[in-house]
């Protein structure tokens, strides 16, 4: 009986605690948009692939499945300004920061929230990657998320994760608004 009244307890105990992390899960993600994509184009105006955003629990997955882009690393980002008008996509402004930090994923003081991993583009000028990140976010009403529309874009040299404002990361050569999923 003592046994019995002990589990009882603990069922007691767990079943509101795991109530509370549901609940907390609800209220940040409840809201979320499941799912978001980036048709990218590229510097000549061709199909550069696409990136894809899920939101699974705290972090956000961002797949790249790209193409027509020069062999060699690339830095990623996700820029302020909903806007791609190739060749030189002049309007993306700066990269998405809505926690005012600092350039670059090694930074000491913190990175913008848009600085992503670099990327490899294969000799055939294709790239797939997939990154796990919890500095952006789905959710409608938080201000890291990309939900109300960002431009994820790719710029011509690799990201040295450090020196701000760009890391030295060169020019936009691709760029998609992130959108909802049709
Ligand atoms: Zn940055």
């Amino acid at each position: 009986m003592r046994v019995a009244a002990i589990v009882i307890a603990i069922l007691l105990l767990a079943v509101p605690a795991r109530w509370a992390i549901s609940g907390r899960h609800g209220s940040k993600c409840g809201d979320c948009a499941t799912r978001l994509v980036a048709q990218l184009r590229n510097s000549d105006d061709e199909d550069a692939g696409i990136v894809t955003f899920q939101q699974i629990g705290p972090n956000l997955r961002i797949n790249l499945a790209l193409k027509n882009l020069p062999p060699g690393q690339h830095a990623v980002y996700l820029h302020t300004n909903p806007v791609c008008a190739p060749p030189d996509f002049r309007s993306i402004g700066p990269h998405f920061n809505p926690d005012h930090k600092e350039h670059g994923t090694l930074n000491p003081y913190g990175h913008h929230n848009g600085d992503l991993p670099n990327i490899l583009v294969r000799a055939d000028r294709t790239a797939d990657a997939t990154f796990n990140v919890n500095s952006i976010s789905l959710g409608t009403d938080y201000p890291n998320s990309i939900y109300r529309g960002e431009s994820l874009v790719i710029h011509d040299l690799p990201d040295d994760l450090i020196d701000t404002p760009d890391g030295f990361a060169g020019k936009p050569i691709a760029c998609g608004i992130v959108a909802t999923a049709n």
